[in-house]
């Protein structure tokens, strides 16, 4: 179903960006994630998985918030830094076109 794809989709963008800043930040190695990361890919995961929303707007547009306030400050981060890294890797195809 193409609602299930969107959501695989994002899900991947989201672990390809939590688990590039957790390498950076918590010196993880690759493939893998230090617990608090991966609690919060857990976190974002459901959250991405109920949105009932379709499409889905940007986090920024959207009335449900459905973020709690101390994991949308942590996505912030990590979108922030793993958006540079990916970038400057010349990874334009996972640009940010979900959160934030
Ligand atoms: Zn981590």
């Amino acid at each position: 179903m193409e609602k299930t794809q969107k959501q695989e989709k994002d899900i991947r963008v989201l672990e390809t960006f939590i688990g590039c800043y957790c390498r950076g930040k918590h010196k993880t190695p690759k493939g893998a994630l230090c617990e608090e990361c991966s609690e919060l890919l857990a976190y974002a995961r459901v959250k991405r998985e109920k949105c009932p929303l379709d499409p889905k707007p940007t986090c920024k547009h959207c009335h449900v918030h459905c973020y709690g306030k101390a994991q949308r400050a942590r996505i912030r981060e990590i979108m922030a830094y793993s958006g540079k890294h990916l970038m400057l890797r010349g990874r334009l195809d996972l640009l940010w076109h979900y959160f934030f």
